[in-house]
């Protein structure tokens, strides 16, 4: 059946107040800075005055509204986990506020963390030094890996990209103490000292564990020899956006080959998986070099290696020496972070990093309606039927290929606020008195939940971001779009707001993630989920050529530093935003037709508003060191070229704000991307 439109003010009517009877608000005018033209500068334009009057605070490396609305969340989660904590003695045993309250409170603390020290992680320390022979090695890796510490891979449940009905085993690549691949190689001075000062950063860690200064050096070269020889078997971050590339699946005779010094029987027994399954292999040559070093790398090298491997997992969790320096190179020194936030920030970051789906559901009790959820499955079904419309609008595709991407359109799952399912996690013991044990007893049972999925059906329920999380995904194999409670905040959205503020705001997230489906990454995948070729030859080079456009587009950003933007890195995420802004336009125009034109607002046409809000719902402000990290190793583009990289090329901006050709956000018309 044909899906209708509905205007988000005139569905508002079923719930609550009439719209007439609530006054709606409108863009902020205030953030606007009006002494720059819209079509020189669109980003400065949106945000200038914002950007003046919000400097980023101490403890922040990015800042913006929405980075403020996700701050603001936590001190909410704070009210929850502080009441938790004060009460949870007397909450019945496995009840959620015992569970949270008691995490939180051992958290909080300090006092006794610190008494604590290195000793906290005794237990896994002590095993590491128990490594005789290889095959102690690979029971303390196992053991590791029990715990979430997964070095030198991970080894997890993922849906079988040729059948998604049914869940395998995968294994990644994980075990590198810097941010991505790329850090270990690039010969430019700034690449260099990060990697003088990421030696001397593991270094600080083995003293303040205990070891003297000269064998704090020499373990600090042997991590850094390890993992550069790992970090030189991997695949780059542009590689990897190829689905084809981490495809291959094994089952245990072929992954014994692979890696024969590795006994793969055994390692499953362990984490209590089937050694019949399907074992997905993301990267064999990473593998490859896993079996060289486990046949001439030396045990004593192993355990340096897997030593570190806890210390830096722990770090953030152990007492204030060790929370002090990995704060000082992850957040400041390759951050540009100024001030380590409080505690409490930590102790809620870490609850709903371990107790996530507990501490969510708490939260969606307090603060989600179901007015909230309504309005946003309004609009998350008109932006589907937008893209409906505009496929059968295309001219550059084929009816037969227009079939199946109709097909797949209609398979889409939107998933809105929180999961109907929520983990269960009685079997979780945890104490008031020993936080680090508490955080292994929560990875543990993270491990053990997904590893009891492999095996079996895909469990359609689960969701991969927590309730408060202020962000959206889409999950291919699923077809599903995911948006959590805590992105459906102002600026993003707000109940009480116009639709052309949430057109303008979460309409082009919705649309972005839908687009994701259609990205290079996401067309690769049919309607069922299945890594499977559904164009025609034809169609299918037009569509790499006019994502070539966008590859072009964002190759020739640059930001501080000398750094461009890297065009085939950023190419989904643009492609989701440039089909996310025309979608949610569409969408908007659509929801006013019929009903009386939405008034101007302080002389802003209801179509400036939409992109003003666009502009305003992405904007933010970065510190240099965290920009080039984003830059390196983010698949998004920065804030500035993911706000004007889509409006320099839709008519639709440029009509609303009446710029003209030659003008800095006006493409020229052979130079103009399009793609959905
Ligand atoms: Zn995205």
């Amino acid at each position: 059946m044909r899906l209708q439109y509905f205007g988000l003010a005139a569905m508002f009517c079923a719930f609550s107040l009439c719209a007439q009877d609530r006054p709606l608000h409108g863009i902020d005018v205030n953030d606007i800075d009006r002494n720059t033209n819209p079509c020189q500068d669109f980003y400065e334009f949106a945000n200038g005055n914002w950007r003046a009057n919000n400097p980023i605070p101490p403890t922040m490396v990015m800042w913006s509204k929405r980075w403020a609305a996700g701050e603001s969340t936590k001190e909410v989660l704070r009210g929850i986990l502080e009441d938790a904590a004060a009460h949870s003695s007397t909450a019945p045993p496995k009840s959620t506020e015992r569970l949270i309250g008691d995490y939180y409170g051992a958290c909080m603390n300090e006092k006794q963390i610190d008494a604590q020290g290195v000793e906290a992680i005794n237990r896994e320390l002590e095993l590491i030094q128990s490594i005789g022979s290889v095959a102690d090695l690979q029971r303390v890796m196992a053991r590791l890996h029990e715990e979430a510490i997964f070095a030198p891979f991970v080894f997890r449940s993922t849906q079988d990209p040729h059948n998604p009905q049914r869940v395998i085993a995968d294994a990644g690549t994980r075990g590198l103490g810097l941010p991505d691949r790329d850090y270990y190689f690039k010969d430019d001075d700034k690449s260099k000292e990060t990697r003088q000062k990421y030696v001397e950063h593991v270094a600080t860690i083995f003293v303040l564990a205990g070891s003297d200064k000269v064998a704090a050096a020499a373990a600090a070269q042997v991590v850094m020899r390890m993992e550069t020889s790992l970090a030189g078997a991997s695949l780059t971050n542009v590689e990897l956006r190829d689905p084809y590339a981490r495809d291959h699946p094994m089952k245990l005779d072929d992954v014994q080959k692979l890696t024969p010094d590795f006994n793969w029987g055994e390692y499953f027994k362990a984490l209590h998986v089937d050694p019949r399954v399907v074992l997905n292999v993301d990267q064999p040559k990473f593998m490859q070099e896993f079996q060289r070093q486990l046949q001439q790398t030396s045990l004593a090298d192993w355990k340096t290696y897997l030593t570190w491997q806890v210390l830096l997992t722990a770090a953030p969790a152990l007492s204030t020496p060790f929370v002090q320096e990995d704060f000082a190179f992850n957040q400041q020194y390759l951050q540009g972070a100024k001030e380590i936030k409080p505690r409490w920030k930590r102790c809620v970051e870490s609850t709903d990093a371990n107790l996530g789906e507990a501490l969510g559901k708490k939260y969606v009790e307090k603060t989600f309606s179901p007015e909230a959820k309504a309005r946003m499955q309004e609009m998350v079904k008109n932006i589907l039927l937008a893209l409906h419309d505009d496929i059968l609008t295309l001219t550059w595709m084929s009816d037969e290929t227009k079939q199946k991407a109709l097909e797949k359109l209609s398979t889409f799952n939107p998933q809105v606020g929180y999961p109907d399912k929520w983990k269960d996690y009685s079997s979780v013991e945890i104490t008031r008195d020993f936080y680090w044990n508490d955080v292994v007893e929560a990875q543990r049972f993270a491990v053990r939940d997904d590893a009891q999925l492999i095996g079996k059906p895909v469990d359609r329920l689960r969701w991969g971001m927590t309730t408060p999380t202020s962000n959206a995904y889409y999950n291919a194999k699923l077809n599903e779009i995911v948006f959590p409670a805590g992105i459906l905040l102002p600026p993003m959205f707000d109940v009480n707001a116009t639709d052309a503020v949430n057109y303008g705001g979460i309409g082009p997230v919705i649309g972005h993630e839908i687009s994701h489906g259609f990205d290079d990454q996401g067309a690769k995948y049919d309607a069922t989920g299945e890594l499977k070729n559904w164009w025609t030859p034809a169609d299918y080079k037009e569509f790499q050529s006019r994502g070539q456009c966008v590859v072009d587009q964002f190759s020739a950003y640059t930001v501080d530093g000398g750094l461009h933007e890297n065009g085939k890195l950023v190419l989904g995420e643009s492609i989701g935003d440039l089909g996310g802004v025309k979608l949610a336009y569409l969408a908007f125009q659509k929801s006013m037709e019929g009903k009386p034109r939405l008034p101007d607002q302080d002389g802003f046409t209801p179509e400036q508003q939409f992109f003003i809000s666009w502009g305003q719902s992405r904007g933010d402000e970065i510190r240099p060191d965290a920009q080039r990290r984003f830059v390196l190793t983010n698949p998004h583009p920065v804030s500035k070229y993911r706000v004007i990289g889509p409006v320099c090329n839709l008519p639709e901006f440029q009509k609303a704000f009446s710029c003209k050709a030659g003008d800095a956000m006006v493409r020229p018309v052979e130079l103009r991307c399009s793609v959905w």
